[in-house]
């Protein structure tokens, strides 16, 4: 059982006596709300709470994140609202808290085509619009797989396609790796528990006869390291994840002895200079692989990833791969986008100097997804300057998103209808509209259009004009212009 003390000790920052409060009254404020509620594991609730904290302090995140982690799911599941949250803990805790249960209401589909799935991501990250919330989303569902084995089969495997599509690449994308990797495993533990199993046992049994190897090359690394006056401040080994195992078998017939990087060495140090120093005696020790010697140093990979990877003949002639990186390089694979509030004084600013860092000094740094998210919300009218501030902003608080059936995402406001969407597509669409459905099932053109569904709208073949009618419930004033100029042209 997890106690509220465990969150307190793994924290990455320096708990001041108020944040320290702050994250005690999360949890007595949580843990009363939740009274009487049990999980079908047979936890009590607030271990929910509780694991998922534990999941957010230990990426790095701060009290507020913190404690909005320990209150997720208090306005869902009882009947204290929002408004009480914000009331005792601030608008920004509340705004995180409201932001989560947004999420939760996202809901993997029927379609697996990878421009819908890339949709659906989008969208997440776009709702969020605070990248905390997506934080504590990832925590909440780690957990939620940790513990699936207690849901329903059909559950477990929906969940688990979910986790696998839309939360793995997410991610990914923030760079957190440590999550990224338990979320992936978990996944492929439910949807193909054969090949889990199989890959589980073939690394076991790979691992045992290495994993004296890979000690070996510590020790003797550590020796060669410090007579060149390297200054070491880790090293560590570590067996490959299974699903990327896999992934790697199945491109190399299923064949582990083809698999190169199954145990590797990680060498941590404390600049760039000396990992390029270090690469240099780790080849004059171990004869390195021709071409495989990866520097993700001088060109990251697309979320941000940075290390030197090298592939050796260690000990006796045994292959391994040694990974050379400094501390800020490991923790930044680990937390990702959460390291950046490790390495910034202030909650507040942590990610603005990272943000503004990145784009005055090192724009071509500035991870894909990051780019990506910036485009998106540009194409909601926000420049540069408001995006920053937009980390923390509601201006999607009252916006819906829904689904062509193709999967492209139209934006608007709360309350709109099928005819808004169909004058959103194409006016020439908008005037032709009959009828709509919304998840298949046909609805009344005042249907006020739900949060994610997927909307068909059926046209006449004929020229049709719109109705006069439409006017009294259509939501857009883009809508509202296109029929009234209609109607005056007929
Ligand atoms: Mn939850």
């Amino acid at each position: 059982m997890l106690t509220i003390n465990d969150i307190l000790k793994s924290v990455k920052f320096n708990l001041t006596k108020e944040r320290r409060q702050r994250i005690l009254d999360a949890y007595e404020f949580s843990k009363k709300a939740h009274a009487g509620q049990m999980r079908k594991s047979g936890d009590e609730q607030i271990q929910h709470s509780l694991e998922t904290a534990l999941n957010i302090a230990r990426v790095g995140m701060r009290s507020k994140t913190i404690s909005a982690g320990i209150l997720h799911d208090v306005p869902e599941d009882t009947p204290i609202t929002l408004l009480e949250i914000e009331e005792k803990f601030g608008k920004e805790i509340a705004t995180l808290v409201d932001g989560v249960t947004k999420l939760g209401k996202i809901k993997l589909r029927g379609s697996q085509e990878e421009y819908f799935l890339e949709n659906i991501r989008k969208m997440f990250l776009a709702m969020a619009a605070d990248v905390r919330v997506v934080i504590i989303k990832l925590a909440d569902r780690l957990h939620n797989m940790r513990t699936l084995e207690y849901l329903p089969e059909e559950k477990r495997v929906r969940i688990a396609k979910e986790t696998m599509e839309i939360f793995v690449p997410i991610a990914d994308r923030l760079g957190i790796g440590e999550i990224k990797g338990d979320l992936e495993d978990l996944s492929f533990k439910f949807l193909d528990p054969e090949n889990y199993q199989y890959v589980k046992n073939l690394e076991e049994k790979q691992y045992q006869k290495i994993e004296k190897y890979v000690n070996e090359t510590i020790e003797e690394l550590e020796i060669e390291l410090k007579k060149e006056s390297v200054k070491i401040i880790e090293t560590k080994g570590r067996a490959k994840r299974l699903h990327s195992l896999y992934s790697k078998l199945k491109q190399h017939d299923m064949d582990i002895n083809r698999i190169y990087d199954l145990a590797a060495v990680r060498i941590i140090v404390s600049s760039i200079a000396d990992c390029y120093e270090a690469l240099g005696i780790v080849h004059k020790k171990y004869h390195p692989l021709v071409g495989r010697i990866k520097d993700y140093i001088s060109l990251p990979k697309p979320n941000g990833y940075q290390s030197i990877h090298t592939t050796v003949f260690g000990p006796e002639g045994k292959i391994l791969e040694v990974q050379i990186r400094t501390k800020k390089m490991d923790d930044e694979a680990e937390f990702g986008i959460a390291s950046h509030w490790i390495y910034s004084k202030q909650e507040k600013e942590g990610w603005k100097k990272y943000f503004l860092k990145n784009k005055k000094n090192h724009p071509e740094k500035e991870v894909a997804w990051i780019k990506q998210l910036r485009e998106w919300q540009g194409e909601l009218g926000k420049d540069d300057e408001e995006f920053i501030d937009g980390l923390k902003i509601d201006f999607l608080k009252n916006r819906i998103f829904a689904f062509t059936p193709k999967g492209d995402i139209i934006n608007l406001p709360e309350g709109a209808t099928p005819v808004d969407f169909a004058y959103m597509i194409h006016s020439e669409i908008g005037d032709r509209t009959m009828g709509a459905k919304a998840d298949r099932r046909i609805v009344p053109l005042s249907y006020k259009i739900k949060n994610g569904q997927v909307i068909e709208i059926l046209t006449s073949k004929e020229k049709k004009k719109p109705s006069q009618d439409w006017l009294k419930f259509v939501r857009t004033s883009n809508a509202k212009e296109r029929i009234r100029r209609k109607i005056k042209q007929e």
